[in-house]
């Protein structure tokens, strides 16, 4: 069995049905296969394609999923230092990354934001969805990581973003139902980049954090809610397994909102995918978290939680 903390692995024993606790366990090896997203604003999917055949690399593009290819792992260095990479034409993206844009479907020409952007790697995908048509406002807090993101808005030709520096909590107020879609990818306790056998991985990591970590997203949440118009689309994920920090925000949200929650089906075509928990802490939770969804980690991707939320109108 993996080396992991205990108290964590504890956690996850009553998050995890029984029949897959063993293969999630042993899938905290940090080992995935390789992807990229190919970035349609700066070429085609088949120029692409082209590109890294020339370049001598295997792709297998995900058929649902187009504009996403797994390359070989041993590519890596050769991708990171190559034109198509240094210009912006790829985007070495984890592969659970790419579902949140995926799930969001933003349209060209709507009103969109991404509450907590940077590096932006979300942000870039939904402008690639929106073929840079439409609004698309990008929040950042974090003063080095927002200008990590300005520079890689720029790289990859997201011309159609408009950045903020400033806590995602004050745009519920200020911006209050002006958008279509609403993209958060919250800070959290980043359970997912755990790595058995590596200390240093979770060192960062305890009990105290993940209730630290649902403290500020339960702020967050109830902004993007604020900001979101009657019939719109919030998509919240993490990279964490807690229900603290996924289920219970979402929970919060509908004591403040009531019945103009709504959570919707998530439809992704993949096996490792767990429906979300309505029970926690001997208490129960909305019937209709079932509909969230935890990505269950595997050789493919990291572990990630999502949930799709309409305002009623
Ligand atoms: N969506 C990003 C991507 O795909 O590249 C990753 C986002 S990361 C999970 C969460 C981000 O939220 C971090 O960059 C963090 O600095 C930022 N953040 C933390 N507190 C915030 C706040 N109060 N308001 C807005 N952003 C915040």
């Amino acid at each position: 069995m993996a080396e992991l903390p205990e108290e964590f692995t504890t956690r996850l024993q009553s998050i995890i049905p029984a029949e897959k606790y063993e293969s999630v366990i042993n899938a905290f090896t940090g080992r995935r296969q390789l992807t990229v997203r190919i970035n349609t604003l700066k070429n085609s999917i088949e120029e692409a394609r082209k590109e890294l055949e020339e370049m001598g690399i295997a792709v297998e593009q995900v058929e649902w999923m187009p504009e996403a290819f797994i390359v070989p792992v041993e590519s890596k260095s050769q991708l990171s230092s190559s034109p198509a990479f240094n210009e912006g034409r790829i985007y070495i993206q984890a592969f659970a990354s790419m579902l949140a844009a995926y799930v969001l479907e933003p349209e060209p020409g709507e009103t969109v934001l991404d509450l907590a952007a940077a590096p932006g790697g979300k942000t870039l995908h939904i402008a690639a969805k929106m073929q840079n048509e439409g609004k698309l406002s990008a929040v950042e807090a974090v003063k080095g990581r927002f200008f990590k993101l300005k520079a890689n808005l720029d790289t990859y030709g997201a011309t159609m973003v408009r950045t903020f520096l400033m806590d995602g909590r004050a745009v519920g107020k200020k911006c209050p139902e002006m958008f279509d879609r609403i993209l958060l990818d919250a800070p959290c306790s980043s359970e997912a980049r755990i790595i058995a056998g590596n200390p240093k991985s979770w060192e960062h990591w305890s009990e105290r954090k993940v209730k630290e970590a649902a403290r500020k997203q339960k702020g967050l949440i109830s902004s993007a809610w604020h900001s979101l118009k009657p019939g719109g689309r919030l998509v919240y994920c993490t990279c964490s397994f807690a229900p603290e920090e996924n289920e219970l925000a979402v929970q919060k949200l509908i004591k403040k909102f009531g019945d103009q929650v709504l959570i919707e089906d998530i439809q992704i075509p993949m096996e490792n995918i767990q429906q979300g928990i309505t029970e926690w802490g001997g208490k129960q939770l909305h019937p209709d978290l079932s509909k969230a969804v935890r990505v269950l980690p595997n050789e493919m991707m990291d572990g990630f939680f999502m949930i799709s939320l309409r305002k009623e109108i």
